[in-house]
């Protein structure tokens, strides 16, 4: 496929370290309340990049961590705890709160068919890999101990600035933001590896280390946990873009300096959720979460297809009126699935691998998920029969995951349900609410009565050519598709 790499800023052809496999790293939530739709989208989006490369036949190795610890409320090491901030409000422990954030998490990644990583790592499951690196960092000369806590040396690199799509001034009040700054940094830029010198005094985890008794930075951590679990070249490493400076951009120096060679070939980011104020965030206006969406009454897998609906490196405009219009084009393409006859012959499958070539070059092309969206309809549209429709469509929601075959199975369970028709004399026909099925359905019945097999016979026949089986039962008959 061809992705948009940020650290080259431009398309280029996927390519992995080792043929046939991707190593993958994604950074996780920071586990100190719920996740908004807006981070949802990046985990979406990206959940499609590792289903789309599981369907060209790759084999994916994906790794996430868990930020449980180390995490400032300012991505530059400033502000407060995040998780301390979280425990606080909710007179919970620290660890508590991870517990329960970490759960709420994955509801939300189930509810919106996000497929959990290979390997979940929480931060402070792996407190001693960081300490070995930062030691490590600190022999080669890349850190420094200063006032206390462990920085990372930014003027030991040549280049620091990969993602420079921000200019210098964008950095420095990126750095700024919030805070006072640290009189400890040699250069503005350093970053902290290990805190000893916290400044919370009620600072609840805290580990031994060769510095004393503190915790992690927040970058290491996924330096760390991706060298772990992913090895020592990365192919693809994926976030929200609000995470390309500083975070990636320290994972990249701590990360290259420790290893002494290039890192991670390929970055993926996904673009912001934006409300008509602005960039969603948990602290402006309605704090909007999976949760919140389902008690409005909309169905989760919604949110996914409008997510579908756009690029992941163009911002997206949310609004109530933006969603409603989501689902109710995922409802009505539920809707055509659901009337999509069975039986009605065999697969078609040149036409399935017509369909699946269109679809793997539009996917492909920097993952155009709203072109994979229009594949979909391209599908209904096209003159093949049902079954080949069923098949490709099913086939492409192993990438999607828009639960497009299971929702159409409940839409006709449901409307089965609902649909009793009752003709003369009392009969009664359970179906699929077909109102032109029911009457030929009525038909064979009034001719059985009339001893009139043939007929009866024929009336069978042709609802089974149109893939219907009938089954006679006291006072009526029940039809399906079969
Ligand atoms: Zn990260």
């Amino acid at each position: 496929m061809y992705l948009y790499n940020s650290a080259t800023h431009k398309k280029e052809e996927f390519q992995t370290h080792t043929p046939g496999r991707v190593e993958m790293y994604t950074c996780g939530p920071t586990v100190y309340h719920y996740a908004h739709i807006g981070n949802l989208r990046s985990y979406i989006m990206e959940d499609v990049l590792e289903k789309f490369l599981r369907y060209e036949g790759y084999d994916v190795n994906r790794v996430m961590n868990i930020t449980d610890v180390g995490h400032l409320a300012s991505d530059a090491d400033t502000g407060e705890d995040k998780m301390l901030k979280g425990a606080k409000r909710e007179n919970k422990s620290v660890m508590d709160i991870a517990k329960f954030y970490t759960d709420a998490f994955f509801d939300d990644c189930a509810k919106l068919n996000i497929k959990t990583p290979e390997v979940v790592q929480p931060a402070t499951g792996l407190i001693d890999e960081f300490i070995r690196v930062v030691s490590g960092l600190i022999d080669k000369g890349y850190a420094y101990v200063a006032g206390g806590n462990v920085y990372f040396d930014t003027s030991r690199l040549d280049h620091y600035y990969v993602f420079n799509d921000h200019d210098e001034e964008d950095l420095a009040v990126g750095v700024r933001e919030g805070v006072e700054e640290d009189q400890n940094k040699r250069n503005k830029n350093d970053f902290v590896l290990w805190f000893t010198k916290s400044k919370f005094e009620d600072q609840a985890l805290k580990w031994d280390s060769p510095w004393g008794v503190g915790y992690p930075g927040w970058h290491i951590e996924c330096s760390c946990i991706s060298m772990k679990f992913n090895g020592e070249y990365l192919d693809l490493h994926c976030g929200g873009v609000d995470n390309a400076f500083p975070h990636h951009t320290n994972e990249i120096a701590q990360s290259e300096a420790y290893l002494g060679h290039p890192w991670c070939a390929q970055w993926f980011h996904v673009h912001h959720l934006n409300t008509n104020s602005g960039k969603m965030s948990k602290s402006k206006g309605e704090f909007l979460t999976v949760s919140l969406l389902e008690e409005k009454g909309y169905d989760p897998l919604a949110y996914r297809f409008f997510c579908l609906q756009s690029h992941y490196r163009k911002g997206l405009v949310f609004s109530w009126e933006n969603l409603d219009n989501a689902a109710g084009a995922y409802n009505k393409l539920v809707k055509r699935i659901a009337a999509l006859k069975g039986g009605d012959g065999e697969i078609d499958r040149e036409a399935a691998a017509r369909f699946k070539e269109k679809f793997l070059t539009q996917v492909g092309n920097d993952l155009n998920t709203s072109m994979g969206i229009t594949c979909l309809y391209d599908v209904l549209k096209a003159p093949v029969n049902d079954v080949t429709k069923r098949a490709v469509l099913a086939d492409f929601d192993q990438v999607l995951s828009l639960s497009l075959l299971e929702k159409a199975a409940q839409l006709r369970e449901k409307e089965a349900a609902q649909a009793k028709t009752s003709g003369a004399d009392g009969f009664t026909i359970q179906g699929e609410g077909d109102p032109a099925i029911d009457a030929l359905v009525l038909q064979r019945a009034q001719a059985k009565k009339a001893k009139n097999f043939a007929e009866a016979d024929r009336i069978r026949d042709e609802l089974k050519a149109q893939g219907i089986e009938v089954t006679d039962v006291p006072g009526g008959a029940v039809w399906k598709r079969i």
